[in-house]
């Protein structure tokens, strides 16, 4: 059974809206914080709560052995760390910055290396949801290591869900949500576009919109069984059907004057997938297309 640790003093390197808000979130809750940011002066608040602010790079990492990275990239931690690397041996580094799955599993191994351990996160909330018992970040990495660290983790966010050992799984799971994200936010953009074309307000469409994508969770549970079976029949919807819905969407957008690269995008894969002879079956199908 791991053992957990009391441990009292971070690190924060990275004070960005996400690592200011967490440095913030562990002083709320009676840590011991040490902060460093390239540019300085985002610390003043923080250090006016009490933080730390260490003089370089290298007194971060010294200070505290558990350090909390919140970078934009990780291509910004090799920018920061490779230095002082001399100062990783025996540290928890816990990378909250987001990139992909194999950039986590190289980071990791480029921290074991030296004599450091990776965990990997990834934080499901924006700033305004650091330091709530709601919200969730997915982990992963050693179990161990996790368990070991899990009250600091949950001063963070209150949930935290450990995916497995394998350090590019928390940067996937992100990376999943992160797919869904951009894309229903573009396709809202997108339909404020055609609203607005069409004399209508983001206001005016608000209540539509909420009903359209709440009505989604039905969609997704309902597709998940059926795509794990492999099942793609055409008994509730024909992609030859999705075909023409998804070209009377592009049309009503090229007549408004709306700009049709999305809408156009979402015909040509509805198209290669008729093209593939899918005309029959559900529109489901095109997973099988995306995953080639
Ligand atoms: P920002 O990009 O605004 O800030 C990140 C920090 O990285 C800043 O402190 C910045 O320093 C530092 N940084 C960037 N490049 C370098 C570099 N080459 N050398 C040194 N420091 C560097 O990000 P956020 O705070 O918004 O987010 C942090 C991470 O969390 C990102 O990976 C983001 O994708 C992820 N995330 C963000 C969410 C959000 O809503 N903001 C939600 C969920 C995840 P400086 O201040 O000097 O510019």
């Amino acid at each position: 059974m791991p053992t957990t640790t009391t441990i009292t003093k971070v690190t924060v390197i990275g004070l960005g809206p996400m690592g200011t808000a967490m440095a913030d979130a562990l002083l709320d809750q009676g840590y011991d914080v040490t902060v460093w940011n390239r540019t300085a002066s985002r610390a003043d608040a923080l250090v006016a709560r009490g933080a730390h602010l260490a003089p370089g790079v290298g007194e971060a990492l010294a200070a505290n052995e558990l350090v909390v990275l919140s970078l934009t990239d990780y291509a910004a931690m090799y920018d920061l760390l490779g230095p002082v690397e001399d100062r990783l041996q025996g540290r928890v580094l816990v990378n909250l910055s987001s990139d992909t799955p194999e950039e986590a599993r190289k980071a990791a191994r480029w921290a074991a290396d030296r004599g450091a351990v990776q965990l990997t996160g990834g934080v499901t909330v924006p700033p305004s949801g650091i330091g709530r018992p709601e919200s969730s970040t997915f982990y992963s990495g050693p179990r161990e290591v996790f368990e070991r660290h899990r009250p600091v983790l949950e001063a963070i966010t209150g949930t935290t869900d450990h995916r497995g050992e394998d350090p590019g799984l928390a940067a996937l799971f992100y990376q999943i949500g992160m797919t869904m994200f951009w894309t229903s936010m573009l396709s809202y953009w997108q339909a404020t576009a055609l609203a607005r074309a069409n004399g209508l307000t983001a206001s005016d469409i608000l209540g539509h919109a909420v009903d359209t994508a709440n009505s989604l969770p039905g969609f997704l549970a309902f597709y998940a069984e059926r795509i794990d079976a492999g099942r793609h029949s055409g008994d509730v919807d024909r992609l030859a059907m999705g075909m023409a819905s998804v070209e009377h969407v592009l049309h009503t957008h090229a007549d408004a004057g709306v700009d049709t690269a999305l809408p156009a995008a979402v015909a040509a894969l509805f198209r290669r997938g008729m093209d593939a002879g899918g005309a029959t079956q559900s529109f489901s199908g095109l997973v099988e297309l995306m995953g080639k």
